[in-house]
């Protein structure tokens, strides 16, 4: 049908790892230096992907520690993820396991449409994480995974193309319309 189809996606991950200029990257096409670092926001895009027309929520989560990262109303309505770790921080790498563990104890199943993100590959003297462990985990969780520069605009729009697909993926034979 033509219809257009209501996308909402959650933006996660510890403090400092790119969220925000990932998400503004994504919706405005520039990136903002000093941002509203603990202010959670939301987002409304148009997307076409693969010929179909999204209407994409995309929340800019502003939690602190593992405690406060995912709260349940990141559970309630929420189609995909996408989980933001820094390749320049192991700490916010180690983080992306917990806040996935979290999502699956939510939603009560263990396969959740999620994409994990790099972030900050500009950084490339300061890497703590190599390409491969991400890859590797997220082999292992089932999700999509890839890097991405907010600053240099690398990747940006493949995160969400690759959250539709994810989503789309599992949606095949279930009301998410
Ligand atoms: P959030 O707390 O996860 O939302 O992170 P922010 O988007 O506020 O970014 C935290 C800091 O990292 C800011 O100083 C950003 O300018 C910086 N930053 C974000 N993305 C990149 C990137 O791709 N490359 C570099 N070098 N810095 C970035």
């Amino acid at each position: 049908s033509n219809t257009l189809k209501k996308r909402k996606i959650a933006v996660l991950g510890s403090r400092s790892v790119g969220k925000s200029s990932l998400v503004v990257q994504f919706i405005e096409n520039h990136f903002v230096e000093p941002y509203f670092p603990t202010i959670e926001s939301t987002f409304s895009k148009g997307v076409v992907y693969k010929g179909v027309e999204y209407d994409c929520d995309i929340i800019d989560t502003a939690g602190q520690d593992e405690y406060s990262i995912l709260s349940s109303k990141h559970a309630i309505g929420i189609h995909g993820y996408i989980l933001v770790y820094s390749v320049a921080s192991r700490r916010s790498f180690d983080m992306i396991q917990i806040v996935y563990d979290k999502i699956a104890d939510f939603c009560g199943k263990n396969d959740i449409p999620c994409v994990i993100v790099g972030s900050k590959t500009d950084l490339q003297s300061s890497r703590q994480v190599p390409p491969s462990e991400g890859e590797e985990l997220a082999k292992l969780n089932k999700a999509a995974w890839v890097e991405t520069s907010a600053k240099n605009n690398i990747n940006v729009g493949k995160v969400f193309e690759l959250c539709l697909a994810e989503i789309e993926k599992r949606s095949a034979s279930s009301q998410t319309d």
